[in-house]
C-alpha cells in the first residue's frame, strides 16, 4: 500500500499513517450543531474529511467514518454556559427541539449532497446516546476527575493537570486557558473557571432533560464525541479530524475525558482543517458576513465550491471572495473540459493492459504522491492541468487515452469527488433515452414478429416525427436523432 503521511496536531509533525488494524481504519470527524443551515465553516470540513474518506478508501482500506450530529448540550457561550443553542431555536420558533434537529438536519444533509460529499459510514447523534454518557460521567467521578456540584458534574481540570498534560493538543497552559474565560451564571457551581460541565443540571424551563443520578439534566457537549468515537471505533481508533477552533476547548476536553474514563487518550491522528475567511475576515453571525451555503449555491455551483476548498491545503486559511470564486469556477471548468474530452475520445472503451506512456505514468504518481503527501490537493490539482493540457494538446498517443480517462475517472471523480455538472444533466437525459428507445424497438420489434405492419410502420412514423430515425439492418433496427 502506498504510504500517507499526515500532519498529527498532538505531535506537530507530519507523520506516515498506520492504522492500528492492518487495512481498517476508523476516523471520526466532528459534525454540525444543527441549529441553523450549513455555511461555507461547514462546507471545509465536509469536503476535506471527505476526501480524506475516498482517499483512503481508494487506498485500499476499508473505512469507518463516523461523523456526528449535535443535537444537545452546545451552549451558547464557550460551548458551556448560557441557553442550548437548539432549545433556544425551538423557544423562538416555537417548535419541538426535535423539529429544529430534524429540519437543519435534512438541510445540512442537502447541501453536503450537492457538495458531493459522500455519506459517514455511522452518523450518530448526542440525543441518542443519553445512556452511554450517563455511564462515562460516572466512570470520570470514579476516576477522581470530576465532582459534583448543585445537580451538574464538572470536570476537574487542575486535579487532572497535576497528573497528566492538559492542553495537550493545543500547547495551551492551565493559566492560559484563563484568558477570554468569562464569567457567568452558573460558574458559580464550578469550583474554577477552567472546569468544564459534563454534565449539566436542567432548569425548570429547560426542555430537553433526562432523568441521572444527580438529578434531570443533559450531558456536556464535549462528552459526546469521547462517548460516541468509543462506542463505535473502539477505546483506540486512528484519526479524529475537526476544524481548528474546535482543538480547544472541544478536543482538548475530549483528550481529558478519554484519558479519566478509559485511561488512553484514544486517538492516534488529530487532523484539523483551518477556517475559512471572508475577503480577510473572520466569518461570524454577529460580523454581518456570514453565507449559508444556500444562498451561496444561488451565485456558484457547488462544485465551484467544492474546487475553491481543494485548491487550498486543508491547513492553510482559505479567503472567500467574489475574484477567488470567481477564479475557482474558471479553474473547475477547464478541468471538467479536459474530462470530457479525453471520455469522447475514448467512449466506453474499457480499461486495458496496454501500457501507457511514461507522460501519463508519471501524472499519476504525482497525483497520489501529493495527495499521500498530507492530502496536498493543491498539488494534484497543478498536476491534473498537466494533464488536461496534454489532452487539449491533441498530442495524446492513441494508447494512453484510456489510461488518462482512467485516471480523470478514478482521481478527479473518485477520490477529489468533483461531478462534472454540465455533463451530469445531459448524460443523465442521453442514458434516459436510450432505455426508452430501447422498450419502443422492442414494441415494434415484436409488431413485426407478428406481421402486424400497420403498428411497426405507426411507431417509425411517430418516432420520425420527433426527429428520430429508424433503420432496419441486418442486426435490427438502429436509431439515430436527425
Ligand atoms: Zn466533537
Amino acid at each position: 500500500m502506498r504510504t500517507l503521511y499526515l500532519t498529527n496536531t498532538l505531535t506537530r509533525n507530519k507523520e506516515v499513517f498506520k492504522p492500528i488494524h492492518e487495512g481498517r481504519v476508523g476516523m471520526y470527524v466532528c459534525g454540525p450543531t444543527v441549529y441553523g443551515d450549513a455555511h461555507l465553516g461547514h462546507a471545509r470540513p465536509g469536503v476535506t474529511y471527505d476526501v480524506l474518506f475516498r482517499l483512503l478508501q481508494y487506498l485500499g482500506y476499508k473505512v469507518r467514518y463516523v461523523r456526528n450530529i449535535t443535537d444537545v448540550g452546545h451552549l451558547e457561550h464557550d460551548a458551556d454556559e448560557g441557553e442550548d443553542k437548539i432549545a433556544k431555536k425551538a423557544r423562538l420558533e416555537q417548535l419541538e427541539p426535535m423539529e429544529v434537529v430534524q429540519y437543519y438536519t435534512e438541510r445540512y444533509h442537502e447541501a453536503m449532497r450537492l457538495l458531493n460529499v459522500q455519506s459517514p459510514s455511522i452518523e450518530p447523534r448526542a440525543s441518542g446516546h443519553i445512556i452511554e454518557q450517563i455511564e462515562t460521567v460516572k466512570k470520570i467521578l470514579a476516576a477522581g476527575y470530576a465532582y459534583e456540584s448543585n445537580g451538574s458534574v464538572y470536570f476537574d481540570v487542575q486535579k487532572y493537570n497535576r497528573d497528566h498534560n492538559y492542553g495537550v493538543l493545543s500547547g495551551r497552559t492551565l493559566e492560559a486557558t484563563l484568558e477570554g474565560t468569562r464569567t457567568l451564571d452558573g460558574q458559580g457551581d464550578k469550583r474554577a473557571p477552567y472546569d468544564f460541565a459534563i454534565w449539566k443540571k436542567a432548569e425548570p424551563q429547560h426542555i430537553m432533560r433526562w432523568p441521572s443520578p444527580w438529578g434531570d439534566g443533559f450531558p456536556g457537549w464535549h462528552l459526546e464525541c469521547s462517548v460516541m468515537g468509543e462506542k463505535y471505533l473502539g477505546q483506540e481508533f486512528d484519526i479524529h479530524g475537526g476544524g481548528m477552533d474546535l482543538m480547544f476547548p472541544h478536543h482538548e476536553c475530549e483528550i481529558a475525558q478519554n484519558v479519566a474514563s478509559r485511561g488512553t487518550q484514544g486517538v492516534h491522528y488529530w487532523v484539523h482543517n483551518n477556517m475559512i475567511t471572508i475577503n480577510g475576515q473572520k466569518m461570524g453571525k454577529s460580523l454581518g458576513n456570514f453565507i449559508t451555503l444556500q444562498e451561496l449555491f444561488k451565485t456558484y455551483s457547488p462544485m465551484t465550491i467544492r474546487f475553491f476548498i481543494l485548491q487550498a491545503h486543508y491547513r492553510s486559511t482559505l479567503d472567500f471572495s467574489n475574484d477567488a470564486l470567481a477564479a475557482a469556477e474558471k479553474g473547475y471548468k477547464r478541468l471538467m473540459a479536459a474530462w470530457r474530452e479525453i471520455a469522447s475520445q475514448v467512449g466506453n472503451e474499457p480499461a486495458h493492459d496496454v501500457k501507457p506512456s511514461q507522460a501519463v505514468e508519471a501524472i499519476r504518481e504525482a497525483v497520489l504522491d501529493a495527495l499521500c503527501d498530507d492530502l496536498n490537493t493543491p498539488i494534484a490539482i497543478a498536476h491534473l492541468f498537466d494533464a488536461a493540457k496534454l489532452i487539449n494538446g491533441g498530442t495524446l498517443p492513441e494508447k494512453d487515452k484510456v489510461a488518462m480517462k482512467q485516471l480523470f475517472d478514478e482521481i478527479v471523480g473518485g477520490v477529489l469527488g468533483l461531478k462534472d455538472e454540465e455533463a451530469g444533466a445531459s448524460g443523465k437525459a442521453e442514458k434516459a433515452l436510450e432505455g426508452v428507445m430501447q422498450l419502443v424497438l422492442d414494441a415494434r420489434k415484436k409488431a413485426r414478429e407478428e406481421k402486424n405492419w400497420a403498428e411497426s410502420d405507426r411507431i417509425r412514423d411517430t418516432l420520425a416525427a420527433f426527429g428520430i430515425a429508424v433503420k432496419d439492418t441486418k442486426d435490427g433496427a438502429t436509431w439515430t436523432l436527425e
